[in-house]
């Protein structure tokens, strides 16, 4: 048995399988037109995993999976872990964690409204400068929070601001940069050294 190695769906999946593949780790079936969950490699007999982007801390910090490809936004979100170590940023899926509010709208309200699926950056950010806020936690379509007066602004992630633009709000403030990382179970780095030393390799060698 090879490695198992945990993959964020979407836009990540996306972007990793080309770098994945570069380095010689190839699913055995199309992934795109498949509705299972569980691949096998064609080489080295890893099994490739995909799922949900916030599972995949979860997934690696318990063992369940060897290896994990998340962005860095969802580790920030899932908080200090001792279950794995992030040992490469793969530079994929490279975005900003933003606040964004409706064109013209400052954020200098003493006591600001900010709807989120990011509810721990948020909140860490905020708190950091001493800026007193309510955080409304919501899973999705972020956008149109301050339009139907649900919240003063957002966070979310910002990659060329076209879906702001598109619903009348604008960027503001960067609270950081994004990119994919791969994480690795704290057990198997130590078990497996040899395995995910030589995974590790073969994916710097494709970046
Ligand atoms: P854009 O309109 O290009 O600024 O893209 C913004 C939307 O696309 C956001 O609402 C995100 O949900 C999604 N998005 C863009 N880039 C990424 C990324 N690297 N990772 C995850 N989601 C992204």
């Amino acid at each position: 048995m090879g490695l198992t190695i945990a993959l964020n769906r979407g836009r990540i999946l996306k972007e990793c399988l080309p770098l994945l593949k570069k380095a010689g780790i190839e699913p055995a079936e199309d992934i795109d037109s498949s509705r299972k969950l569980v691949f096998q490699s064609t080489k080295g007999n890893h099994r490739l995993v995909i799922m949900r982007g916030s599972d995949v801390p979860t997934y690696v910090e318990y063992g369940a999976a060897d290896l994990g490809i998340v962005g860095k936004d969802t580790l920030l979100e899932y908080g200090s872990a001792s279950g794995f170590y992030e040992r490469l940023d793969l530079g994929i899926g490279a975005c900003r964690l933003m606040t964004a509010a409706p064109k013209g709208v400052s954020l200098d309200k003493r006591s600001l409204t900010v709807a989120t699926k990011f509810v721990n950056i948020t909140r860490d950010y905020f708190e950091r400068q001493g800026r007193q806020v309510s955080i409304i936690a919501l899973s999705g379509a972020l956008e149109i929070a301050p339009l139907m007066n649900l919240a003063d602004c957002i966070v979310d992630i910002v990659d060329t601001g076209n879906t702001l633009k598109a619903n009348g709000l604008e960027a503001l403030e960067v609270i950081t940069r994004i990119s994919s990382r791969l994480i690795v179970n704290r057990a198997s780095m130590k078990t497996r050294f040899d395995e995910v030393e030589a995974f590790i390799a073969l994916l710097k060698a494709a970046l």
